[in-house]
């Protein structure tokens, strides 16, 4: 809730209302309801390739997962793959994120908020070439206090706006807060998107310093990770160097969230382990 505090304008416009919460139970905060492809290329940290590749496209392992209608914590852990994914943008500091994503030859998710779009027009498809955009709905409010159609016009609107935005279909998904039910699930699985959680929670919306948020991330860096972070955090943007260089001294490789699960992909009762299926201890977790 600090962190939202101190970035107030993004706060208006992701709904950044922050909140411990665990799955299903929202502790604090959140925005209102308002109408609203696969060449393998192995990256490196030290390759600067991540400019010069286009995004990673849909794959028939990912539809797979979408017809699972479960959220996704984690890869199945057997590579040297992890996903950094970054929520609630566009905003103020994507420029920075973008910048240094692409000097460090890095690739990344990003899941934006449809109305942010207006900050950052061209934001999403430059995200989209460093790794890809999913779909964080249109007014980043809790899905499960909304009724049907609310629910579906925040993710359905999203969805369209971003696939206008960044030139690419969309398929990815993340609940606000990560607050979803079974309702939620299916209506994703029904517009073609894989809902995606994370394994590791850098706790960034939480007001968690550079400090904590390098360590908070570090500590759960391991092949098959889904890391979460915020692109409207200055504290995240700080912490992204030491998260890189963690990464190559571990030789481990940030792919997009699609890339990861693609090469690594959990099995189906994996996926129904939920969390648990991460071989990680359920906690409470920030949310976005
Ligand atoms: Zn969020």
């Amino acid at each position: 809730m600090l962190a939202c505090a101190t970035a107030i304008v993004v706060a208006a416009l992701a709904g950044c209302g922050a909140g411990g919460q665990i799955r299903g139970r929202v502790v604090a905060g959140a925005g209102t309801g308002v109408p609203g492809a696969t060449a393998r290329l192995r990256e490196g940290g030290d390759s600067g390739g991540a400019a010069a590749r286009g995004p990673d496209p849909e794959s028939a392992t990912v539809r797979s997962l979408v017809a699972l209608g479960e959220p996704v914590y984690c890869a199945a852990r057997r590579g040297d793959e992890v996903a950094l994914t970054f929520d609630d943008g566009p905003g103020p500091y994507t420029r920075l994120v973008l910048d240094k994503l692409r000097k460090h030859g890095i690739r990344a998710t990003f899941f934006d908020v449809g109305r942010n779009i207006a900050v950052m027009p061209t934001a999403p498809r430059r995200e989209q070439a460093l790794g890809g955009v999913g779909d964080h709905t249109f007014t980043h409010p809790v899905l499960t206090e909304l009724p049907p159609a609310g629910a579906h016009r925040e993710l359905a609107g999203a969805q369209l706006a971003l696939e206008r935005a960044s030139g690419a279909r969309v398929f990815l998904f993340r609940p606000p807060y990560g607050v979803h039910n079974a309702r939620i699930d299916a209506l994703a699985r029904a517009l073609g998107l894989l809902e995606v959680m994370w394994s590791v929670d850098s706790a960034d919306s939480l007001g968690a310093s550079h400090a904590q948020i390098v360590r908070n991330v570090i500590a759960g860096m391991r092949g098959g990770a889904i890391v979460l972070m915020h692109e409207n955090h200055g504290q995240t943007v700080r912490a992204l160097r030491p998260i890189f260089a963690a990464l190559a001294r571990r030789h481990l490789h940030a792919v997009s969230v699609a890339q990861l699960l693609t090469d690594d992909p959990p099995s189906p009762q994996q996926v129904r382990a939920g969390q648990r299926g991460c071989g990680t201890v359920a906690r409470a977790q920030s949310g976005d």
